[in-house]
Parts: C-alpha cells; structure tokens; sequence
C-alpha cells in the first residue's frame, strides 16, 4: 500500500506533516483534552506548557460557565505564547473495546473542531491524533475515523477553511495516516 501525504479537497489543501503541533503556525491547533480541560499529558501538557497561563485561565473561565466538556464537544480559547492564535480543544472518546460509540464520538470531536475554525472563520487548522494516546484508540482505525470525517466535512459543509493538517508526533503514527489518506484519496 503506497503513502500519501496530502490531498486537495474543493478548495480546501488536507496535509500530513510529522512533528510537534506546538510549533505549527497554523491560525489555530486542535489541544487532544480531557474533559476536566485542566491540562494533562501527551499534546495537552505540551499545548499548555508552550503556550503559557493564559490558555488555561481561559480554560477555567469556559469550565465556570459550561462544566466539564462532554467527549465529541470542542471549544475554543486563546493560543497564548504559541505561535497559533487559537487553541481548540476537544475531548476524544477512552477506547473500550470499540462497541461504546467510539467511532461516532470521535468523528464528533473532528466535525466539532472543524465547524469551530470555520465560525471563528479561520483558514487554517492543525489536529494531532486525537484518543491515540493515553485514550488508546488503536492508531489505524482512529485514522480511518480522522480521515474520512475531515474529507467529508469538508467536502459537504462550506467553510472558511483552505489548509488543514494532520501533525503526527511519531513516525507510526504518520505511517498510518499516511497509509489511510491513500485508500481515501483513491476512494474520492
Ligand atoms: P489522548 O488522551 O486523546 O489519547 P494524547 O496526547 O495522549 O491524547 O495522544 C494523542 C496523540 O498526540 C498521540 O499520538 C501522541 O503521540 C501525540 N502527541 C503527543 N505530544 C504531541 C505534540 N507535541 N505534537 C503532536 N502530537 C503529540
């Protein structure tokens, strides 16, 4: 099975980069949360550390207002320090087995973010691999979900978007996404 490493969908470019979406210049990142939205580990504790207070502050206002956030929901806050403007933050689904609406939560959690950025009317967007953590969501099916829910959406729904990436902390991980962007981009 070949690899592909970015697709263009209407208008819109999707790409897949190996690093550390700290460092990504997108307008905003997409933060893998916990519902507590208090920070943690994985990319939430690098999101926090490299963006400073300011991100959690917001964090703890929007928690005074809404309580915890559900897994499939999203919200929005400032990017702090990071070079991105925004961070979104968004819960994944805890993997149990699979026959606990996993697959529709997390796509959730993708839609959610993704009409976020494009109310925010924002262009461009970066997601790390969300639930494949410490949520251990196993990393081929969580692509197949990743993948085909952002090429549906933006293919269906208008938005203000015209870059979105995927930004892959480990060469597995990218492998898989790569691996499943092929099979989508030759289903399209
Ligand atoms: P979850 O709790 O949703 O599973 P994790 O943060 O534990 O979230 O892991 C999600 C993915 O993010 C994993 O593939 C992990 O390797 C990756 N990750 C960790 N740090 C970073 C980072 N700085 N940039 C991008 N991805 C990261």
């Amino acid at each position: 099975m070949g690899e592909v490493a970015e697709i263009i969908i209407g208008k819109v470019n999707l790409g897949l980069l190996e690093g550390d979406i700290t460092r990504q210049a997108t307008e905003a990142i997409v933060n893998a949360a916990n519902s507590s939205l208090m920070g943690g580990g994985g990319v939430d504790g690098a999101i926090h550390r490299a963006g400073g207070p300011a991100i959690l502050e917001e964090c703890r206002q929007i928690v005074s207002r809404i309580g915890r956030l559900d897994a499939g929901k999203a919200v929005i806050t400032t990017g702090g320090n990071l070079p991105a403007k925004h961070v979104i933050h968004t819960v994944g689904p805890v993997w149990r087995g699979g026959g606990r609406g996993e697959a529709e939560l997390l796509a959730s959690a993708y839609r959610e973010c993704l009409q976020l950025a494009s109310d925010y009317k924002l262009k461009s967007l970066s997601f790390p691999s969300i639930s494949t953590g410490v949520y251990s969501y196993p990393v081929a099916e969580a692509a197949k979900v990743a993948l085909s829910t952002v090429i549906a959406f933006l293919r269906d729904v208008p938005t203000s978007l015209k870059e979105v990436f995927f930004v892959l902390y480990d060469s597995g991980t990218y492998r898989a996404y790569s691996a499943m962007l092929a099979e989508s981009a030759g289903q399209m």
